[in-house]
């Protein structure tokens, strides 16, 4: 049996059935899928403190969170070539949002801005949509017409609004979907390592289900067997329904960090039984999840 990990953490569910086993684990960096590369969108490359697909309370995080030191007022660059077309100011959560479609049809998004560009006269039309409205939350604001960008041009500047402690919210949009940016070609933090596995847990599931001729659940840790690869420290031996929970953790270039588990797939006798890739969740499906 073995299992691989794309970007990897916390714990997985994973129901199977097998009897007996020694299971080898694997963990590896993203691989982008022939996209174009996006490029990390700050001038610091301090790593991630949230991962897509991460739970919430009533959702899924639909992107990741990049680090700024507790600060605000970094400079926000264009992932990309393309257009600024809609920007959005709410009181609680994006705070402040900035939307760039990409010229090959994917659409980025920026939250928690403190502000837009002056040069690219967002910022006098955030102003005038306040003044429009009366308000200090007018809600969307529509570009017309839209700002043309290229990549690497600033956009914005990072702050806090909308949420707690400052940080770049940064997504990637296909239509209705949300995709995971690193296998969307999002440059990798520095100091981007594989997942790290720690374990798997093995619980029966019901009356039929036995872990070593027990009906007691065990965890047996993982061991380092070569770069990214990991085997079970004792062999397991299952009969009937057994749940198998996998102990996993990726730190997104942030040492102890700990985020969310993105791709899990599991091998029996080189056949896969289970695969979990969150890959892009649609926003209509997103309040299904629940922690
Ligand atoms: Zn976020």
């Amino acid at each position: 049996m073995m299992m691989t990990t794309g970007r990897a953490a916390s714990w997985g569910v994973a129901p199977f059935r097998a009897v007996a086993c020694a299971l080898v684990v694997a963990a590896a960096l993203p691989m982008a899928e022939s996209k174009a590369p996006l490029m990390w969108p700050l001038p610091i490359h301090e790593g991630c403190t949230s991962s897509f697909g991460e739970f919430r309370s009533t959702h899924l995080h639909m992107g990741v969170d990049m680090r700024t030191h507790q600060e605000e007022g970094w400079p926000v660059f264009a992932a990309g070539n393309g257009r600024i077309s809609r920007l959005r100011r709410e009181p609680v959560g994006y705070g402040r949002v900035l939307y760039l479609d990409l010229d090959d049809g994917r659409t980025v998004v920026y939250g928690h801005l403190c502000r837009y560009s002056r040069a690219l006269g967002l910022e006098q039309r955030l102003q005038e949509a306040c003044a429009a409205k009366n308000s200090s939350f007018p809600g969307d604001i529509y570009v017309s017409p839209p700002a043309s960008v290229k990549r690497g041009d600033i956009v914005a500047y990072s702050g806090q609004l909308g949420i707690g402690a400052p940080h770049l919210h940064f997504e990637v949009r296909q239509g209705d979907d949300a995709c995971d940016p690193f296998t969307e070609g999002l440059e990798l933090p520095k100091g981007m390592e594989a997942p790290v596995i720690s374990g798997v847990a093995f619980v029966p599931r019901d009356a039929s289900g036995e872990v070593d001729g027990s009906f007691r659940p065990a965890c047996v840790a993982a061991v380092a067997a070569g770069p990214g690869r990991y085997r079970l420290s004792r062999p397991v031996t299952l009969s009937g329904a057994v749940d198998l929970m996998l102990s996993a953790r990726d730190h997104l270039g942030i040492p102890d960090n700990s985020t969310g588990l993105s791709k899990v797939s599991a091998l029996l006798d080189g056949t896969r039984f289970f695969s979990m890739d969150l890959g892009c969740i649609s926003f209509a499906r997103s309040p299904y999840f629940r922690a």
